[in-house]
């Protein structure tokens, strides 16, 4: 099995760093193949992402991705975020699962990633008038409906389909697809909400929800605004999926270039993506428990200066690695 790790940029080394140590004790035998991505390739290749590493990212059971972006590539012509755009589409990772978890929360984000407002069609009229069209084909509606509700039947079995049925044309056709396709899921509870109920609901009551589904434009604010209630964007982690090939596991956050370097960031949400990585990528479920435990035990025993605390990234990562390896035999890492 072999995983490629792109570190990125900014905290992304250090980050990765975090999650090459616990990858050493959960699976000492996964072979992890590293690429300079982002802000780091263009200056090491000229290119945000080379023929090579897409190569090698398609060719991988999974990709783990550090964040990427340099301020000194803002307004160059060839920039960091390009490169992700376009192995986002070379994958064809269509859904996005963001989960949320705190005290009384467990919920999970199931965003449509490639399609929408954010990929339809777009202009400006004669007369100055600029317009962004959201556009949805069923099998697209169909294929993360689908996504949705084997995710729920592996939880609790509840799923909420959000949309804006009682304005938009796409939601009246997004909730009609879902609720067909709920007649081959009938042992996951079905209900559907507007989008601005889902965000109320989402800010006063998350610990109502299961899993939520949802449009792209949606469920990127959505997602943001579930990651806000339960602890910040530095914890969220995102697992970026397709049918059949691998898929691409990041944290939500940036490169953080004010901390980076410093040796301060908070590994988390690249450790949580990490614990995504293992369960969805490579089936190793008992792991990714033990992973999202030992960081919940590091949170609460050496927290970061972004969470209040002094821990320092190595000191983090050294009290996730211990709450891992206790009760094992004492080992090298
Ligand atoms: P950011 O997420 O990098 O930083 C926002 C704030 O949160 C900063 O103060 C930062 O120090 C803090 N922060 C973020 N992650 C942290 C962590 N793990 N530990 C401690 N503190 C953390 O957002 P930004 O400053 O708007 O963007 C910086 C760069 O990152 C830009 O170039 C942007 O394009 C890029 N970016 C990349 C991705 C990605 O790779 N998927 C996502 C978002 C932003």
């Amino acid at each position: 099995m072999a995983v490629v790790l792109l570190p990125g940029d900014g905290i992304g080394p250090e980050v990765a760093e975090a999650a090459r140590s616990a990858l050493a004790v959960l699976a000492p035998d996964l072979e992890l193949e590293e690429h300079p991505f982002g802000a780091a390739a263009i200056r090491a290749q000229g290119t945000p992402l080379s023929d090579a590493t897409l190569e090698a990212c398609r060719r991988a059971e999974a990709v783990l991705k550090g964040p990427i972006g340099d301020p000194e590539f803002d307004a160059a012509d060839v920039r960091p975020e390009q490169g992700l755009l376009r192995l986002r589409a070379e994958l064809g990772v269509y859904a996005n699962l963001r989960p949320a978890a705190a005290e009384g929360v467990d919920l999970l984000i199931v965003r449509e990633l490639v399609g929408g407002l954010y990929f339809g069609a777009r202009g400006t009229r004669p007369d100055g008038t600029v317009f962004d069209t959201c556009e949805y084909h069923p099998r697209e509606v169909e294929r993360i409906a689908r996504r949705a509700f084997q995710l729920a039947r592996a939880r609790r079995g509840r799923l909420t389909s959000v949309d804006k049925a009682n304005v938009l044309e796409t939601s009246r056709m997004w909730r009609r697809v879902v609720r067909e396709t709920a007649r081959d899921y009938a042992d996951v509870e079905l209900d559907d909400m507007l989008v601005d109920n889902a965000a109320m609901q989402l800010a006063s009551a998350p610990g109502r929800f299961d899993v939520i589904v949802t449009d792209n434009m949606f469920g990127d604010i959505l997602s943001d605004l579930a990651a806000a209630v339960t602890g910040g964007l530095g914890l969220a982690p995102s697992a970026s999926l397709s049918d059949s090939g691998p898929g691409l596991y990041e944290p939500v956050h940036g490169s953080a270039p004010d901390i980076a370097g410093r040796g301060v960031a908070n590994p988390t949400a690249m450790l949580r993506s990490t614990a995504l990585m293992l369960e969805h990528a490579l089936g190793l479920r008992q792991e990714a428990r033990r992973l999202e435990e030992a960081v919940d035990a590091a949170l609460a025993r050496a927290p970061t200066p972004d969470l209040g605390g002094s821990a320092t990234t190595q000191e983090f990562t050294a009290a996730v690695v211990s709450a891992l390896t206790a009760g094992e035999p004492a080992r090298t890492l």
